[in-house]
């Protein structure tokens, strides 16, 4: 169940968080996992750290997902190095937030946040979909939030987040008949580096809101994430899924 052996899988933001999660939980189940993220450093330790754990094999590569060029650029790094022109699985992970009330956010906040969480999908998607055509296969994984629904102090985050549902959405449609799904994911609060950030008073706040009384763990994204890039989720496209212990925003 969930085998990957044989697959080629892109995954941004992995050098922290949900996307070391999933670049780890991809590559135990045979995939081979290129890596992007803006911390190299950070991302080779990752990517040595799973080689030493699995047996597949994973490339680190610096990306700039919200730059158009540095995303052509990876890919045909990436492809290059690994002497195939396609992918199968792209999970489009990497995100940040930059929270303000709107009366004080700066333009600045709002544009470094579209950049990196909407225009993204764009600039990676746009690499990988001309191969996965030609081959009549693929798996797009969009990383969404709760918080698109709307969330005090997020107006750049939620738009964004909320922008990855429309594109998730009008993807599935247009690429149903090459056999290739596209889904989000929802998360609600999960243990990472983004919300560890969070002033504990807050955090404690958020943790009486989630039914299960709980944080999230990465790996509990991870392993959505692993079936909707599997062969057995070949039905699934243009569902939006949560992983929020039951939190309702
Ligand atoms: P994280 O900060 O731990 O990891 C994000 C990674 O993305 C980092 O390694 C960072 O260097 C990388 N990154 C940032 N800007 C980049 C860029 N321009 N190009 C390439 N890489 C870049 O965060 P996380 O919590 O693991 O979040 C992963 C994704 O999940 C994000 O899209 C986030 O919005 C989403 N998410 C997280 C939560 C949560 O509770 N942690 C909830 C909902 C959604």
């Amino acid at each position: 169940f969930c085998d990957l052996s044989g697959r080629i899988a892109i995954v941004t933001g992995g050098a922290s968080g949900i996307g070391r999660a999933i670049a780890f939980k991809l590559a135990s189940l045979g995939a081979t996992v290129v890596l992007g993220d803006v911390k190299l450093e950070e991302l080779k330790n990752v990517a040595n750290e799973i080689a030493q754990q699995t047996s597949s094999k994973v490339v680190p590569l610096y990306v700039n997902v919200g730059d158009f060029n540095s995303a052509k650029e990876f890919y045909q790094k990436a492809t290059e190095i690994l002497g195939i022109d396609y992918v199968d699985i792209l999970v489009n992970n990497a995100g940040i937030n930059r929270d303000a009330l709107f009366v004080k956010m700066t333009f600045e906040q709002w544009d470094e946040v579209m950049k990196v969480d909407l225009y993204s999908m764009f600039n990676m998607t746009k690499q990988v979909v001309d191969g996965m055509i030609r081959r009549n296969y693929g798996r797009i994984i969009n990383m969404s939030s709760m918080s698109w629904l709307g969330n005090i102090g997020q107006a750049n985050y939620s738009a964004a987040k909320a922008g990855v549902i429309g594109f998730t959405k009008t993807l599935a449609r247009e690429l149903a008949k090459y056999n290739i799904t596209v889904n989000a994911i929802t998360p609600g609060f999960i243990d990472t580096p983004m919300t560890r950030a969070v002033p504990e008073k807050v955090r404690q706040k958020i943790i009486e809101r989630i039914p299960m009384g709980r944080v999230g763990s990465p790996e509990e994204v991870a392993n959505l994430i692993a079936f909707l890039s599997s062969e057995e989720a070949s039905y699934i496209t243009g569902e939006v899924i949560g992983v929020t212990g039951g939190l309702v925003l």
